[in-house]
């Protein structure tokens, strides 16, 4: 059972680099001040990127997990939170070196609450696991989730 309503295909180029099932893994901000946990099913769980104009400046790369999955294990007095727009969507970034590790975004059209994880800040995942991932362009700029942009490659 997939976490997300929109999840159609291949998550991964190479599957057999990935076990079944949700898997724990760890993260962080660069500087080491947020720490997290997070649980991901990487064989069901697609990888995308939005097109919203936040997205686009951070060129975010995300996985949507249910917030139950999530932990923040260190940070919590070192996280500043960013909102815009209609406010459904909070960014977190550490305020010492500013990077973002994760978002909460409620997505009614997607299945409601979600912790958006960025990827590059899994600390678990190899090189080969991420260059692996298949990339799924997000409309989110139009709140159109299931559509992909027109225009994508440079998200
Ligand atoms: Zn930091």
């Amino acid at each position: 059972m997939s976490e997300t309503s929109c999840e159609v295909g291949p998550t991964t180029h190479n599957a057999s680099l990935f076990k079944e099932g949700r898997q724990a893994y760890h993260g962080s901000c660069h500087c080491g001040a947020l720490k997290y946990s997070v649980e991901i099913d990487f064989l069901t769980n697609k990888s995308v990127r939005c097109n919203c104009s936040f997205c686009t400046k951070i060129r975010i790369w995300e996985v949507l997990v249910k917030p139950e999955f999530f932990k923040l294990l260190e940070g919590q007095d070192s996280y500043t939170t960013y909102k815009f727009g209609e406010k459904a969507h909070s960014h977190y970034h550490c305020k010492h070196c500013g990077i973002r590790c994760h978002g909460f975004s409620i997505i009614p059209d997607m299945g409601g609450d979600f912790i958006a994880i960025s990827i590059n800040t899994l600390d678990d995942l190899t090189d080969e696991q991420m260059s692996s991932l298949i990339v799924q362009p997000l409309d989110g700029r139009n709140n159109n989730w299931f559509e992909v942009p027109k225009f994508h490659n440079h998200l």
